[in-house]
């Protein structure tokens, strides 16, 4: 009897211990969504602070996530971004670039030139027209109408490395180089309204038109106010052919974990034929202000800020 007694009592204890320790991190959670959270691919410190002093002045996650994407397409020495990313094997740098707010909304550019911040023409695709992708020419010219100016953005850099890639690669285009660098960023602000931006010049030397998983709603980026938001970086088609943000958003909905979903979104890169040796970086954020990353490859690094604190985080790799 007495022997019972203890066995229910402790369990009575457990399960209040449990539903403390469940409370301690609902407050936790609180805490971080009360100021906001910002995560973002690769080491894009600035990018994050950026977003994250928007975020700090009371200013919307969709503010942030721009805010922050519009530092990497500015810096020259990315070269997977913005000005001074790596051209095509034209020798042209061509961007691709997607945004999506808290209601949903999306708005995309594929394949633009000449015009240094593809975030915010993607902005403009998803507030000022009925449409959510612009591509090429068309996208150039809304972004003119619009007052943005036109820029030479290969930089003296990037040509140089075009120039030795032409003398030693006889015009094949390079397909998975582990090197990328495209950001990914998704921020909840105070209101606990979610968004994401997502910007590149894609793979190095690519084929002129050649197109990446970046600007492609679901692909590499999504946002589900209700569950969370994902976006991807690294070989495109492959991320194109699972569909891998919508895919981890799908699956956080089914209670797994941010770093979860991005694992399991990994995994169902292994069966595109082919080597394996592309890389493949997930970064996910929960509407409870969770993050999580997985790679295929080691060595992807991703940024948070929580709670003011910065960090520089290494991603858990499949192989
Ligand atoms: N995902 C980008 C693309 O395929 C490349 C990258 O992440 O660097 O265009």
């Amino acid at each position: 009897m007495q022997r019972r007694n203890f066995i229910k009592d402790s369990g009575l204890c457990l399960a209040g211990l449990t539903i403390l320790q469940d409370l301690h991190n609902l407050t936790k959670i609180d805490d971080h969504r009360k100021e906001g959270v910002v995560i973002a691919t690769w080491n894009n410190q600035k990018a994050v602070e950026a977003a994250w002093k928007v975020l700090q002045e009371n200013g919307s996650a969709l503010n942030a996530v721009e805010e922050g994407a519009r530092v990497p397409e500015a810096d020259e020495k990315d070269t997977s971004v913005g000005y001074g990313g790596y051209p095509d094997r034209e020798g042209i740098v061509t961007l691709d670039a997607s945004i999506m707010d808290h209601e949903g909304n999306a708005g995309s550019v594929f394949f633009l030139q000449g015009i240094k911040h593809p975030i915010s023409v993607a902005r403009l695709v998803m507030e000022k027209t009925p449409h959510v992708y612009l591509a090429g020419e068309g996208a150039r010219l809304f972004a003119i109408e619009n007052g943005f100016k036109e820029e030479n953005l290969l930089s003296e850099g990037s040509n140089k490395e075009y120039q030795e890639w032409k003398k030693k690669n006889n015009y094949s285009p390079v397909i998975g180089p582990k090197v990328h660098d495209t950001i990914g960023i998704l921020a909840i602000d105070k209101e606990t309204r979610l968004s994401g931006a997502c910007s590149t010049s894609g793979l190095a030397f690519k084929m002129h038109g050649r197109v990446g998983d970046s600007p492609i709603i679901g692909s590499g980026l999504y946002v589900d106010n209700m569950i969370g938001a994902a976006s991807a970086t690294g070989l495109g088609e492959a991320v194109i052919k699972k569909v891998g943000s919508f895919s981890i958003v799908e699956m956080m909905r089914t209670g797994h974990s941010p770093k979860k979903a991005c694992k399991k979104a990994i995994e169902r890169l292994l069966d595109i034929k082919g080597p394996k040796d592309f890389q493949v970086g997930y970064i996910a954020l929960s509407k409870e202000g969770e993050v999580g990353a997985y790679s295929l490859q080691p060595n992807f690094p991703y940024v948070v800020i929580r709670e003011g604190k910065f960090e520089l985080k290494y991603a858990n790799s499949y192989f």
